[in-house]
C-alpha cells in the first residue's frame, strides 16, 4: 500500500445516543478494522468527558479496568479495544478528558498565552480540543515511523449530556477545519423491541438524532444496536426521520462473538459508505478482513472446554478484568479450546470462612484446569488468594499470577516452603514479622508524589532456558507494561530461589523480580508486569498462552 493513499488525514467520529453501554467502542474499533483492511494506517482517540485527568484514580467497580499504555498512561479500557482490534500502540494523549483539556487551557492562561483575552469554553476550550485531536491523529501508532491515514474518534457518554457539550461543539467545528470530505460522522443508537409482536421502536433513535442535529452534526451513518437485524420497514422509517440514506441505516444486532462485528458491518457495506464519504478507494480483496472472519468463525466452532478459575475481588464485574479475559480468549483460541472462566470471589476461599459460599468456591477451584490470580490492590481477599496459590503449587495445577498474583505466590512460598510464619506484603500488613513483598516505589519525574511503577520497562531473561522464555520465543528480554508499587523483598530473593522458586527475569538493576517460575511444576508462573495489555487476537500473550497450554496438558 502506498504510504499516502488518502492524501490527508481522514476522521471517523463515533458518537452515541439514548444510553451508554451500547458498544460504541466496539463499533468504532470495528470500523477501524475495516479501514485498516482497506490498506489505511489507522489510529484512534477516545474522548472521555469526565473531569478526571485520567482513569488512574477511578475505581474498577465504577469504570472497569484501568488500561495501561506503553508510556505509562492510565486510560479508559476502550483504548484497550483499539489497541487489540487495530494492533497499534497508543499514547496517553490518545485519551482526551475534560480534566486534561481544562488543565492545559488553565496552564496557558496562567502563562499569559491568551494575551489578556477573556478565556472561554468557545473558542478556547473548543480550539484546544481540536488542536489536540489534530496533533494526536498524526502520531505514528503501528510501530512504524509512518503517519496514520485515518483516525477513529470515539466520543464517550451520550449526546445531550452536559459534560459532552464542548466536545460536540468542537467536533462540529472540526469538520470545517479538517475540510469537506475528511470527516465522517457515525452515530450509534438503540432500537428496542416492544409489544407482543416484537415491534422495533425507532422513537429513541429519532430523538437522539434530532438532538445531535440540533447541535450541528448530521450523521452520515446510523448504527443501531438491536437484538435482531433491523426490518426494512424500520430502516425506512429511521431514514425518513433521521435525515440519513436508507442504506446508511446499519444494524448492529447481536452476534455470536465480538470478532463477527467487523464482518457484520462489512456485510452491510459500511466500508463502502465510509470510503464514499471520505474519498478513498477500497481494494477488491481484503485479506485482513478474511483473516478476521476465519478467526471469528473458529471462535464459534470451538467445543472442547478449558476451565480457568479467576480468583479476584471484582468478580461480579468482568469489565474490571477486561484485558485479562481477552488475553485468556486469545490464548484459548490458539490452543483450540472454548474458554470457560469460573469466577471465584477470593474472600470465599479464605481458610477461616467456613460457609456454603466457601465450600462452593473451593469446589469450583478444584474443578478448574488452571488458576489465575490477576492484579489487585488492598488487602481484601488476600488470604483466599494465598490459599488458591498454595492449592495450585501443591497439586501441580497450572497457575498464572499477574502482578499481585506473583506477590501472592511469593508470600505463599515464604510461608509454606521457607517456613517464614506470618510472611506478608507490607501493603497488607505493615506489622507482619516478615515482609516477603516490600514497598519499592519508582519516583515519577513528571508527577509530584507519583510513586507507581508504570508503563513499559524492559525485563532481561537471566536464564538460558525456562518455560516463559520459550513461550516468548527465546528472546533475550521482554518489554511489558507495569502498574504497581510493591516488589518481592530483595533480601529474600536468594533464599526463595535456592528453594526452587526462580525469578527468571529481573529488571536491569537485578533488584526487581519480574518473572517467577517454579521448578518441577507443570506451570507455576508469575509476572510482576501485566502481560494482558499487549495480548492481541492471533498473537496471544506468551505467559497466558503458557497457562492455557499447561491447562490443556500440552508441553511447553
Ligand atoms: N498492589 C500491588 C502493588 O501495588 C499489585 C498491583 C497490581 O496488581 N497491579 O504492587
Amino acid at each position: 500500500m502506498a504510504s499516502d493513499p488518502v492524501g490527508c488525514m481522514k476522521y471517523v467520529v463515533v458518537t452515541g445516543g439514548v444510553l451508554s453501554g451500547l458498544g460504541k467502542g466496539v463499533t468504532a474499533s470495528s470500523i477501524g478494522v475495516l479501514l485498516k483492511s482497506a490498506g489505511l494506517r489507522v489510529t484512534s482517540i477516545k474522548i472521555d468527558p469526565y473531569l478526571n485527568s485520567d482513569a488512574g484514580t477511578m475505581s474498577p467497580f465504577e469504570h472497569g479496568e484501568v488500561f495501561v499504555l506503553d508510556d505509562g498512561g492510565e486510560v479508559d479500557l476502550d483504548l484497550g479495544n483499539y489497541e487489540r482490534f487495530l494492533d497499534v500502540a497508543l499514547t496517553r494523549d490518545n485519551n482526551i478528558t475534560t480534566g486534561k483539556v481544562y488543565a492545559k487551557v488553565i496552564e496557558k492562561e496562567r502563562k499569559g498565552d491568551y494575551l489578556g483575552k477573556t478565556v472561554q469554553v468557545v473558542p478556547h476550550i473548543t480550539n484546544e480540543i481540536q488542536d489536540w485531536i489534530e496533533a494526536v491523529a498524526h502520531v505514528p501508532a503501528d510501530g512504524t515511523p509512518n503517519t496514520p491515514d485515518a483516525c477513529v474518534i470515539e466520543l464517550g457518554g451520550t449526546v445531550g449530556d452536559i459534560e459532552s457539550a464542548p466536545f460536540i461543539e468542537a467536533l462540529r467545528q472540526f469538520q470545517f477545519r479538517a475540510g469537506k470530505g475528511n470527516v465522517c460522522f457515525v452515530h450509534v443508537s438503540l432500537v428496542p423491541v416492544m409489544g407482543p409482536v416484537g415491534e422495533q421502536k425507532t422513537k429513541p433513535t429519532q430523538h437522539t438524532v434530532k438532538e445531535l442535529r440540533g447541535l450541528g452534526i448530521i450523521p452520515d451513518i446510523l448504527v443501531c444496536r438491536s437484538e435482531n437485524p433491523l426490518d426494512s420497514e424500520t430502516k425506512s422509517k429511521l431514514a425518513a426521520f433521521c435525515h440519513v440514506g436508507e442504506d446508511a441505516v446499519v444494524s448492529a444486532h447481536d452476534v455470536s462473538n465480538l470478532y463477527q462485528i467487523p464482518i457484520s458491518l462489512h456485510n452491510q457495506s459500511v466500508l463502502g459508505m465510509v470510503s464514499d464519504n471520505l474519498g478513498f478507494s477500497v481494494p477488491e480483496s481484503l485479506p485482513l478482513l478474511d483473516e478476521w472472519k476465519v478467526m471469528a468463525d473458529k471462535f464459534d466452532m470451538l467445543e472442547d472446554e478449558v476451565r480457568i478459575a479467576m480468583v479476584g475481588k471484582y468478580t461480579g464485574l468482568s469489565d474490571s478484568y477486561l484485558s485479562v479475559i481477552k488475553a485468556l480468549q486469545h490464548s484459548a483460541l490458539a490452543v483450540n479450546r472454548k474458554l470457560v472462566i469460573d469466577w471465584i470471589e477470593s474472600t470465599n476461599l479464605d481458610p477461616i470462612e467456613k460457609t456454603q459460599e466457601h465450600d462452593d468456591a473451593w469446589a469450583t477451584l478444584k474443578s478448574a484446569d488452571g488458576i489465575l490470580v490477576p492484579g489487585g490492590f488492598g488487602n481484601r481477599g488476600v488470604e483466599g488468594k494465598i490459599a488458591a496459590a498454595n492449592y495450585a503449587r501443591v497439586n501441580n495445577v497450572p497457575y498464572l499470577g499477574v502482578c499481585l498474583g506473583l506477590q501472592i505466590a511469593t508470600i505463599e512460598f515464604c510461608r509454606n516452603v521457607l517456613g517464614l510464619e506470618g510472611a506478608n506484603s507490607a501493603e497488607f500488613d505493615e506489622s507482619s514479622p516478615v515482609h516477603a513483598v516490600v514497598f519499592m516505589p519508582e519516583i515519577s519525574k513528571t508527577h509530584m508524589g507519583g510513586t507507581m511503577r508504570l508503563g513499559t520497562k524492559p525485563t532481561p531473561f537471566l536464564v538460558d532456558d525456562c518455560k516463559v522464555r520459550r513461550l516468548y520465543g527465546g528472546t533475550s528480554h521482554v518489554d511489558e507494561r507495569h502498574r504497581h508499587r510493591y516488589e518481592v523483598n530483595p533480601d529474600l530473593i536468594e533464599r526463595i530461589e535456592s528453594a526452587g522458586m526462580v525469578y527468571v527475569g529481573k529488571d536491569e538493576t537485578g533488584k526487581r523480580c519480574e518473572i517467577m517460575e517454579l521448578e518441577g511444576h507443570p506451570y507455576y508462573v508469575g509476572t510482576q508486569y501485566h502481560p494482558e495489555f499487549k495480548s492481541r487476537p492471533g498473537k496471544p500473550s506468551p505467559p497466558f498462552l503458557g497457562l492455557l497450554k499447561a491447562s490443556c496438558g500440552q508441553e511447553i
